[in-house]
């Protein structure tokens, strides 16, 4: 998770008022964030969604006493904040219930929610429970985003609940995942977000799990994704000047921040060196270190794209625990700096920022977690490579098994394919 207009705001402010970025606020504590997916069933069926959802009930998610007593081992690991998340998190009928107990534990509670269940009793319901924020997911304007949610009307519902929650003062930001297909829509998108003054927008690059993962064709082309970044700069730029105070965050491509180096070498040649030094303190991707998941039937995994990667059940084990065991390889390899990663992640003159992106990518392409990850836009040039770079990673068709990896450095493969959580 990149937070780009923190960096942009230290980017334009004078010497004097310049606060440099910290990696950790204060209130995110010492543990990580959690991604907790409450419940797997979803009124809509987005033709991207990671945990491939339904409309209809799963069994075996955590009963309303088990997530209170989650909670608590959350505490004591030092986790700060709670991203409350589905499925679609209001078709819950405890989620409120949960909600206050987070708060009266004194989480940061954010709701993750796709905004079409948001009428005036929920949204009442939200604003009493005192969420910290709330993040409604739309994948472009109404044509695009009901095509891509698979539901006429989704749009409009969606952006009713979005000014619902704005009406009612709560903080509300837009999250939006970047495709081919739904691109297009993000300069539109961007001035809908100035004109409905929302708080926070969210751009996902898509990842390869789930059902984004059969779409792995539509993934947005590297040239593509660079334009993307263009127009999220830019925007952001305008914004901070401005004074808008809107946030601007990128997820699933930790070279995000790789890109806006270069991009501001062209605008903010004497504040590059300081820049540099910044974003070296935040790290990059921080999957099994800074973020973890918690799924809808208690198991824990190091984000919301290793679904396939089981490091334990919070009904068995105490979180904690589950998160400081590296005798898990991947575990292990996740919190190894700097990671054990090949290619031209290993060779790149970034890792120390970038920390070799998302693993996730390179284990779906080659079921190597360590290879190189092919979501990198960058160029050789870019990344310092002069000597010619490793083999390309092979591309494999949908459907086929990656072949096993070597089993390289700190880090081996066993244990990656025996922790499948799903049918
Ligand atoms: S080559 Fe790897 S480590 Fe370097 S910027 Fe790209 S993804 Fe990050």
């Amino acid at each position: 998770m990149f937070r780009l207009s923190r960096y942009m705001k230290d980017l334009v402010a004078t010497p004097e008022s310049a606060a440099t970025p910290q990696r950790r606020p204060v209130l995110l504590g010492s543990g990580p964030v959690v991604i907790w997916n409450l419940i797997r069933r979803c009124n809509l069926t987005c033709r991207h969604c990671y945990s491939s959802s339904a409309d209809t009930d799963f069994a075996g998610e955590l009963t309303t006493a088990e997530v209170f007593r989650v909670m608590d081992d959350l505490k004591d690991a030092g986790v700060g904040v709670l991203i409350l998340s589905g499925g679609e998190p209001l078709l819950r009928p405890d989620i409120h219930i949960i909600g206050a107990r987070a708060k009266a534990l004194g989480f940061y509670v954010g709701l993750s929610s796709n905004g079409t269940l948001m009428d005036a009793a929920a949204v009442g319901a939200i604003a009493d429970t005192g969420y910290d924020y709330v993040g409604i997911s739309l994948d472009g304007m109404r044509e695009t985003h009901d095509i891509f949610r698979r539901r006429a009307g989704a749009f409009d519902a969606s952006l009713a609940g979005l000014r619902a929650c704005r009406t009612a003062g709560i903080k509300t930001g837009l999250r939006f995942t970047i495709t081919e297909h739904t691109a297009r829509d993000l300069p539109r998108l961007l001035d809908l977000a100035a004109e409905e003054a929302v708080d926070k927008l969210y751009f996902s690059h898509l990842n390869y799990a789930g059902r984004g993962n059969h779409n792995r064709a539509e993934d947005a082309h590297h040239r593509l994704t660079r334009s993307v970044m263009d127009t999220i700069l830019d925007r952001c730029l305008a914004d901070t000047l401005a004074g808008s105070g809107r946030e601007y965050v990128t997820g699933n491509n930790d070279a995000d921040a790789l890109y806006m180096l270069r991009w501001a070498e062209k605008r903010f040649p004497a504040r590059l060196a300081r820049l540099e030094q910044t974003l070296r303190r935040w790290g990059g991707n921080a999957s099994g270190v800074g973020i973890a998941n918690i799924d809808n039937l208690g198991i824990v995994h190091p984000d919301t794209m290793w679904w396939t990667h089981a490091l334990g059940s919070v009904r068995d084990r105490r979180f904690g625990d589950i998160w400081a065991d590296t005798s898990d390889p991947l575990m292990a390899g996740l919190k190894q700096r700097p990671r054990p990663v090949s290619g031209r992640c290993g060779q790149c003159r970034h890792l120390a920022i970038c920390n070799g992106n998302t693993r996730t990518r390179a284990y779906q392409l080659t079921g190597d977690p360590w290879a190189e990850d092919p979501g990198c836009y960058l160029t050789d040039a870019e990344i310092g490579l002069t000597a010619a770079p490793a083999p390309r990673i092979q591309v494999l068709p949908f459907g086929a098994t990656p072949r096993p990896a070597p089993i390289t450095g700190a880090a081996s493969l066993s244990g990656l394919t025996g922790g499948e959580v799903r049918p």
